[in-house]
């Protein structure tokens, strides 16, 4: 049934940068209402493997299936129109719009109506109330990556990609994403995330997928992957 197919299908995809071959066959899936991280030392191919599932870079060749459709080599805006969306490790905001009106300048195509219930409730969710009117250029460090996540779940898609979406936020706010990461996943959003806080690792992924030299080299429950002393030692550095 259409249902068990994973949301995305992966089979040896590859992508070269002159002599660098930044994805060398990556096979990977992730199932549906999944939360599944990826890891891997820098320069393995994570960011790649985004831009190329997300429509940023064009597979030499290999397959990338989202939701049943082949989406290899497709334009970045048809790959969001089906329903996959993507933050980046930098936010890209509107600096002089309101926190508001950033979130209603991504709702989706034909999501217009209702974006301004859906705008309120993500205020409430990403605690941004009390800033909604200020100018997005105003906020701190922090609260920009949770108007940034903000803006993905204003599209409403059934699958994010988050890049290193934690990585140097204060503990306040990485509770608030973790906690609006498993709201979503409740309302049956799938994730892939890139993350290299592995306690955020440990309490959010249901299955790991560990990459290097632009392959997979691993996946599986973090509890295993941790008792493997391989992996642990050349990926994760302990
Ligand atoms: P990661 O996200 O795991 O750190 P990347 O996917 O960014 O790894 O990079 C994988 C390899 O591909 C690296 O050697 C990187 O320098 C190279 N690379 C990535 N993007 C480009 C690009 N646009 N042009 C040239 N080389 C690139
Ligand atoms: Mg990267």
């Amino acid at each position: 049934a259409p249902g068990d197919q994973p949301i995305l299908f992966v089979r040896d995809v590859h992508k070269h940068f002159g002599g660098i071959q930044a994805a060398a066959g990556v096979d990977l899936e992730v199932g549906r209402g999944e939360i599944a991280g990826l890891i891997g030392p820098n320069g393995s191919g994570k960011s790649t493997l985004f831009n190329l599932v997300a429509g940023m870079e064009t597979p030499d060749r290999g397959q990338i299936l989202f939701d049943g459709h082949e989406i290899g080599g497709k334009k970045a805006y048809t790959i969001a129109r089906l329903g996959l969306a993507r933050t980046f490790q930098i936010p890209a905001l509107f600096e002089n719009m309101t926190v508001s009106g950033n979130l209603l300048a991504a709702a989706a195509e034909g999501h217009w109506h209702g974006a301004q219930q859906r705008a309120d409730e993500t205020l409430a969710l990403l605690h941004l109330e009390p800033v909604a009117n200020n100018r997005a250029s105003d906020l701190s460090g922090g609260q920009q990556k949770l108007l940034e996540f903000g803006r993905v779940i204003m599209r409403q898609a059934s699958l994010i990609l988050l890049d290193e979406v934690t990585a140097g936020v204060h503990p306040n706010i990485r509770k608030i994403i973790l906690e609006a990461i498993a709201r979503l996943r409740e309302q049956g959003t799938s994730f892939f995330v890139i993350e290299h806080d592995m306690e955020m690792v440990r309490n959010v992924c249901d299955r790991i997928i560990v990459m290097d030299s632009g392959r997979v080299v691993t996946s599986g429950a973090f509890e295993d992957i941790v008792q493997n002393s391989e992996v642990m030692q050349t990926y994760l550095g302990r």
